[in-house]
């Protein structure tokens, strides 16, 4: 079950502050609060859907076409990263902590 009061949903609607990489109507990055890697990068879409699962089940083809290509956009273009390592949690054992879906981007 969505909860939209999750962390990443307050971020989204600018009820929490974050430092912004990207905003378009889709799609939105910010700097992880607590970075594992010297650049870690988040990547949500403005979808209320909880993991990767969730996403591909719930969303349209064009939806998950445009989240990959903006991740690459943000990761290569903005970010500028040679070398980096995408990652997603998907559910709490798998260490999931925020049930807004998301991509990890390190480098
Ligand atoms: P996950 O364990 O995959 O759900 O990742 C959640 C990530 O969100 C963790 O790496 C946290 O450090 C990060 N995080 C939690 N709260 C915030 C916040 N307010 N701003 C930015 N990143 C956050």
């Amino acid at each position: 079950m969505y909860d939209k009061d999750n962390i990443f949903a307050k971020i989204i609607r600018g009820d929490l502050p974050c430092n912004k990489i990207y905003e378009d109507e889709l799609v939105f990055s910010f700097y992880d609060i607590h970075p594992k890697a010297k650049v870690h990068a988040l990547v949500v879409p403005k979808l209320e859907v909880v993991n990767f699962t969730d996403f591909t089940l719930k969303s349209t083809p064009n939806q998950i076409s445009d989240f990959f290509t903006k991740s690459s956009y943000i990761a290569n273009n903005i970010l500028k990263l040679a070398s980096f390592k995408i990652l997603t949690n998907n559910g709490k054992e798998s260490g999931q902590e925020v049930f807004h879906f998301h991509i990890h981007i390190l480098s």
